[in-house]
């Protein structure tokens, strides 16, 4: 379906009951109507009948939502708000490039490095270099970063363990039950590796045979998030292509990419491959806790206080929020609890802290004076982008909190 139709199609649904707008963090934050998901619909809707031109102040309150899908979650009339948000996106640059401007997101060079693995892989070299050379820290030390108003840029960038080659493939231990296939992720196999090597070897203890096929690439999240739907649905065709093998489950270690993932389907309706990819498509979290465990598995006991932040992917697209909880209450002696208002975005929002940074901070600060009140000695969360805006905050407010992935964590207690 084009974009315009998707748009009216899901306007059409709201009945403008308001129920979405105490659960929209930037109505919370901003006051106004125009940055509430009914305000938006409205506005998507003018745009898509030509009842409104396209200009900057329309622009800019789409551009300010998170696409957090709390709305979405919460919404009587199922408005599918996000596929309204994406093709909205996609509209607004079909129409500026059919008026000769540019694009309009500052996001073109990090959807330029997440296209092909071997850029984020370079762009990894020339960061940790930059890290472990002591360059980082004469920049700071010298103040330059200030200057060049980089400060900020700089403090979001996680600390980089060195980066190991990820095998094809990672046998059971002991006797082998099932193939199971695992998505790496541009984000993960980055910042995260330790989630996806933690991922690895928790499915082996299960007796899972791990697959990591060749030729996967970025989910196509940000490419579809900003507009660039032509870009986005080559990345979504490539990765179809490279999962084509089997019909076992595609296990996702980052919330973000998984929810995408799970929707190919959506933006490539009509297309059975993308079905059956779709279909496939399992949280790390929801697979673990499906599946039987070995009785032999046990947990070294950590008697630690463990917040736990809910991805809204996970929360408000996938819908498992609970299987993070489920999985670590294996541990003995955990004390595990939630961060408050864990429904609200934390600002992360895959760019949006990069384009929008000022708010992003904002929806962050609540977040972080939890967690100095909570003074928790862990805080554990499933998407690799809310972990790295989150141990930034966290870094900037003195508070040494450490922040892994669930499955980090339960990988680290295992007992063998
Ligand atoms: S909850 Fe749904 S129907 Fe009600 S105002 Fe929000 S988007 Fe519209
Ligand atoms: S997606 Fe999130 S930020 Fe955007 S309108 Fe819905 S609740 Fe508000």
């Amino acid at each position: 379906m084009d974009s315009i139709t998707n748009i009216k199609q899901e306007a059409a649904k709201c009945v403008a009951c308001g129920l979405c707008l105490p659960h929209c963090p930037t109505y919370n934050l901003l006051q106004d109507e125009a940055e509430s998901p009914r305000g938006r619909l409205c506005l998507m809707l003018a745009l898509a009948r030509d009842d409104l031109p396209l200009n900057a102040k329309l622009e800019s309150h789409l551009a300010r939502c998170l696409n957090c899908r709390a709305c979405e979650k919460v919404c009587p009339s199922y408005v599918a708000f996000g596929l309204a948000l994406d093709s909205t996106r996609a509209l607004i640059e079909s129409r500026r490039v059919d008026a000769g401007l540019p694009a309009s997101k500052s996001t073109s060079l990090i959807e330029w490095l997440v296209e092909k693995p071997a850029r984020m892989q370079r762009l990894g070299i020339i960061l940790r270099l930059y890290q472990w050379t002591g360059l980082q820290w004469l920049l700071r030390t010298t103040r330059v970063l200030r200057l060049l108003g980089l400060a900020s840029l700089d403090a979001d960038i996680p600390r980089l363990a060195p980066r190991k080659h990820l095998a094809e493939f990672h046998p059971a231990i002991d006797k082998s039950k099932e193939r199971v296939i695992l998505f790496t992720g541009c984000q993960a196999d980055m910042a995260d590796q330790s989630a996806l090597a933690s991922s690895i070897r928790l499915l082996k203890q299960l007796e899972y045979q791990v697959h990591v096929p060749p030729g996967q690439g970025c989910c196509g999240a940000l490419h579809l998030h900003a507009g660039h739907r032509g870009k986005a649905i080559e990345l979504m065709q490539g990765n179809i292509k490279a999962f084509t093998e089997g019909n076992e489950a595609i296990v996702c270690v980052a919330s973000g990419c998984t929810a995408t993932l799970g929707e190919y389907n959506k933006y490539l309706n009509g297309d059975e491959r993308a079905a059956g990819f779709s279909a496939r498509i399992k949280d790390i979290n929801q697979f673990l806790t499906s599946v039987n465990w070995p009785k032999n598995i046990a947990f070294d006991p950590l008697p630690r206080r463990i917040v736990v932040h809910n991805p809204c992917t996970l929360t408000h697209v996938l819908r498992q929020e609970d299987k993070p909880y489920d999985l670590l209450a294996r541990i003995p002696g955990a004390e595990i609890f939630p961060l408050p208002e864990n429904s609200l975005c934390c600002g992360a929002a895959g760019a949006y802290h990069l384009t929008q940074t000022q708010i992003a901070r904002q929806l962050r600060d609540p977040k972080i004076a939890h967690l100095r009140r909570l003074a928790p000695d862990i805080l554990v969360t499933s998407n690799p982008g809310c972990a790295t805006f989150l141990a930034a905050g966290l870094r900037a407010a003195g508070l040494a909190i450490e922040v892994l992935h669930p499955v980090t964590l339960l990988a680290r207690q295992l007992k063998i």
